[in-house]
């Protein structure tokens, strides 16, 4: 079973993001084949909380916690924990509130602005955001190269911060619509990056 997931998306909640939650929900529900969403505020999970109150009266949609922690070393996304680590963290620290929670570690653009650079050689990460289309194609390239060469899966998420950006990018993911599965499955690496040719 497959279950597409845009495991990188900012709300309102994020401060720099025009995108409401209720939008999230509104989309995945018609979207015709992207039925699953990390929303990843920067450093607050209340967009995600809001995102899965609203979408409990959707069957077929899954909202997975995430956060896109603002380290001293360059950004960060934990998911699948629903607890935030203080803002002013340091990667190792983010790894390590991650894994006591068993939660998974993504580095967002690593070469990109605000991304956490040569760092992304080191810390222990569950996988890497090698596609992503705020990032330049240079950047993205990079980001395979690093993934490869460290043996992690690779992921691609949209970093949506304005509706019409949405759905640009997701992964595929071998997992069934259920948090757990697919956060295991995106440890094991079964997982295929995509960046959408076409918006809806
Ligand atoms: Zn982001």
């Amino acid at each position: 079973m497959k279950t597409r997931l845009d495991p990188h998306l900012h709300t309102r909640f994020s401060g720099d993001s025009t995108i409401s939650p209720k939008l999230v929900v509104e989309q995945l529900h018609a979207h015709p084949f992207i039925k699953a969403v990390a929303i990843t505020d920067h450093n607050t999970l209340q967009g995600y909380v809001e995102a899965r109150k609203l979408a409990s009266s959707y069957q077929d949609i899954t909202i997975i916690p995430g956060i896109e922690v603002s380290t001293h070393h360059g950004d960060l996304i934990m998911l699948g924990v629903e607890e935030k680590p203080s803002y002013a963290s340091t990667v190792w620290e983010v790894v390590d509130f991650a894994k006591a929670r068993a939660g998974a570690i993504v580095i967002p653009h690593p070469y990109r602005i605000n991304g956490i650079g040569d760092l992304a050689e080191k810390i222990p990460a569950d996988a890497i955001e090698v596609i992503n289309p705020t990032a330049t194609l240079g950047e993205n390239k990079m980001a395979q190269e690093l993934a490869k060469i460290r043996n992690l899966p690779g992921v691609s998420g949209s970093d949506a911060h304005a509706p019409l950006h949405m759905w640009t990018a997701y992964t595929e993911v071998e997992a069934g619509p259920d948090i757990d599965e697919i956060l295991k499955a995106i440890k094991k690496g079964q997982v295929k990056p995509i960046l959408a040719d076409a918006m809806i």
